[in-house]
């Protein structure tokens, strides 16, 4: 069987956890740090400024709770993860939904320089969106799907106010199940969030929660971190596989050398979606159809191009130890 997606560990990772196993020493955030300043070498940041969690739910939750000391809407596509809307609920704030662009899994660029809500935006299925200097609103960039993703030589997470990266087991890198970061410019956002995630000892009387990542996850995301040009390279190479095979897959608007996407889904063009599903299926490949937000099909007009986006596509196998003969069998199931 070819599955929809599964994640690529290796001995590295087993040695690792090993490694952090037999120190017996699993909560006390050293190798949570090293982890944290080696993705913001990875990113271009400076040292200290990201800083490890529990999920990419919480990292949401955390940039909000740093970010709004009031109650406020935020405005977030409906096609989307629905983490998103729970991260919100937890924070007690408004939701506003927005429909996507026609024929992309984004929302529109103008909105950002328009709408002067705080936003959170999704660099969906890894194609970023293109965040304007001029904008209103503050924003948390949420690059669950976008890890390494550039705009304008700038890697997706370092444009916003915040980013926000899950590592899950499903993304395209995983600290041993769950896992997630913030990170921002702003030494002094990761700090207030480092110190409500620490609530022990703490005698401040101010409100904490731990949200925190463990040394074992820390270890297993260290080394997928060391991985990730690879992995994202052969992401690269499955997808040009697709599409050199003629499927119509979900793409950069335009080929813009400014846009540097990366390849976390391969959603393909079809009008056939149900029927392509089960024919894939009945040859042991797993494709699936895309999950939303359930209020937009109580608005259809409004979220038509979401709508339309979930009914003519299908998300087809995309993971680094996918292997050629898999890919063939796939294009040729597809194409027969
Ligand atoms: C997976 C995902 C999240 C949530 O991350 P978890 O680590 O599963 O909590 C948030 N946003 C997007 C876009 C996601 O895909």
């Amino acid at each position: 069987m070819i599955p929809h997606n599964k994640p690529t560990l290796g001995k590295e990772e087993e040695i690792a956890a090993l490694r952090v196993l037999r120190t017996g020493q699993l909560s006390n955030g050293d190798e949570v740090k090293k982890f944290e300043n080696e993705f913001c070498e990875f990113l271009g940041l400076p040292e200290g400024h990201a800083v490890g969690v529990s999920s990419g739910s919480s990292a949401l939750f955390l940039a909000m709770k740093i970010l709004f000391n009031k109650k406020e809407t935020i405005t977030i596509p409906g096609y989307v993860c629905s983490a998103l809307r729970n991260a919100i609920e937890l924070m007690k704030c408004d939701i506003d939904f927005l429909d996507i662009k026609k024929n992309s899994p984004n929302i529109d660029e103008k909105v950002i320089r328009e709408n002067s809500n705080p936003k959170i935006i999704p660099h969906m299925y890894g194609i970023p969106v293109n965040i304007p200097k001029l904008r209103n609103g503050t924003i948390i960039e949420d690059c669950s799907h976008a890890i390494g993703a550039k705009v304008n030589d700038k890697f997706v997470g370092t444009i916003g106010e915040i980013g926000i990266f899950s590592f899950y087991v499903t993304k395209l890198m995983t600290s041993g199940g769950f896992g997630g970061m913030v990170v921002s410019n702003d030494l002094s956002k990761i700090n207030e969030i480092r110190n409500f995630i620490e609530y022990d000892g703490k005698l401040d009387d101010k409100f904490h929660f731990n949200f925190q990542m463990g040394n074992l996850q820390a270890a297993i995301g260290r080394e997928q971190l060391k991985k990730i040009p690879k992995f994202l390279q052969r992401r690269e190479e499955i997808f040009s596989m697709y599409k050199e095979a003629g499927l119509e897959l979900i793409d950069v608007e335009d080929d813009n050398d400014s846009i540097k996407p990366v390849r976390f889904r391969a959603l393909m063009k079809t009008s056939k979606s149900k029927e392509l599903i089960k024919k894939l299926r009945d040859n042991d490949i797993i494709s699936v159809t895309i999950q939303n937000d359930p209020i937009m099909s109580k608005y259809p007009t409004k979220f038509s191009n979401s709508l339309e986006l979930i009914e003519h596509t299908i998300s087809l196998p995309i993971y680094p130890s996918l292997l050629d003969e898999e890919i063939s069998k796939i294009i040729s199931v597809i194409k027969n």
